[in-house]
């Protein structure tokens, strides 16, 4: 569900800024969040940008913008897609920031011009023992996809499973203060934390990136997690390019 409020220990802005971008807590856990901070463009600007060869302008998207659209995207006419962009704030999981970080082109971590800016635990010692990711239940190996999970394991094994995946974050932080405490520095001290530690990052990417990652990320084999952040993206982006994001969910589908 796409919310409208205050973003507590998530952005360094004031909370009064935070209400006014929309986000949503994708882990659904209280502490999982993904903004949109702001954006260029919109569906016309895939058109208008599309018709730049004709020297065309549409002023209101009608019925021939939106079969083009359907078209640029049934024929990977990609670069129109590239003029509308994004930024979101995301604070996720490690191990969720370390398949994100895959995306090379979406994160543009090579390229100067837009990007992926992370909070750095070297600067920011982690204050709060709770910003773990820790998951309601917990699935079960996939026997026939190694890298997959399928179905819940038994009742009984969840609360086992829950109290030794928790006192293990609860040990690394644990450890983490210990070292802070006696000294050492953070950027040698961060090595003990667990990857379901949380961080945080700003991500800006062409409308073009956004899809690729989403396509990837609900994709078969990906894990639920980063799934679930690629819905959020949909879901936010949705009322800004609305005929873009129904043709690429239809065409997606039949393929
Ligand atoms: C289900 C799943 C499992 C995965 N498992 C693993 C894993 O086990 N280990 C692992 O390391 N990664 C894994 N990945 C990451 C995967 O290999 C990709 O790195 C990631 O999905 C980003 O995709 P991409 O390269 O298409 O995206 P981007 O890096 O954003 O690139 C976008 C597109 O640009 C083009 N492009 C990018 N770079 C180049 C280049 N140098 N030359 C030519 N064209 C280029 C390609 O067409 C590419 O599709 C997994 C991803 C998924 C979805």
């Amino acid at each position: 569900m796409v919310q409208s409020i205050a973003v507590p220990n998530f952005t360094n802005m004031s909370e009064d800024r935070a209400a006014q971008f929309p986000w949503i807590d994708p882990l659904n856990d209280g502490k999982s969040r993904i903004a949109l901070l702001s954006h260029m463009g919109s569906d016309i600007d895939i058109v208008n940008d599309a018709r730049a060869s004709f020297d065309k302008v549409s002023i209101d998207l009608d019925d021939k913008d939106i079969k083009l659209i359907r078209y640029l995207i049934q024929h990977h006419h990609t670069s129109p897609f590239r003029g509308v962009v994004f930024k979101f704030k995301v604070k996720a999981p490690l191990f969720v920031a370390r398949q994100w970080w895959k995306h090379v082109v979406a994160s543009s971590h090579n390229d100067e011009q837009v990007g992926w800016n992370e909070k750095s635990f070297r600067y920011v010692a982690i204050e709060d023992s709770e910003d773990f990711y820790v998951p309601a239940s917990f699935r079960q190996q996939s026997k026939s996809n190694r890298q997959a999970t399928f179905g819940e394991i038994p009742e009984d094994q969840n609360q086992k499973a829950l109290d030794i995946y928790r006192s293990q974050c609860e040990a690394s932080y644990k450890a983490y203060k210990d070292l802070l405490e006696l000294g050492v520095g953070r950027e040698q001290a961060r090595g003990v934390l667990v990857p379901s530690v949380y961080t945080s990052w700003v991500w800006t990417v062409s409308l073009q990136a956004v899809l690729h990652f989403i396509g990837l990320r609900k994709g078969e084999g990906a894990q639920q997690e980063i799934h679930f952040y690629a819905d959020a993206i949909a879901q936010l982006i949705q009322p800004i390019v609305p005929q873009t994001i129904s043709a690429w969910d239809e065409l997606n589908r039949a393929v």
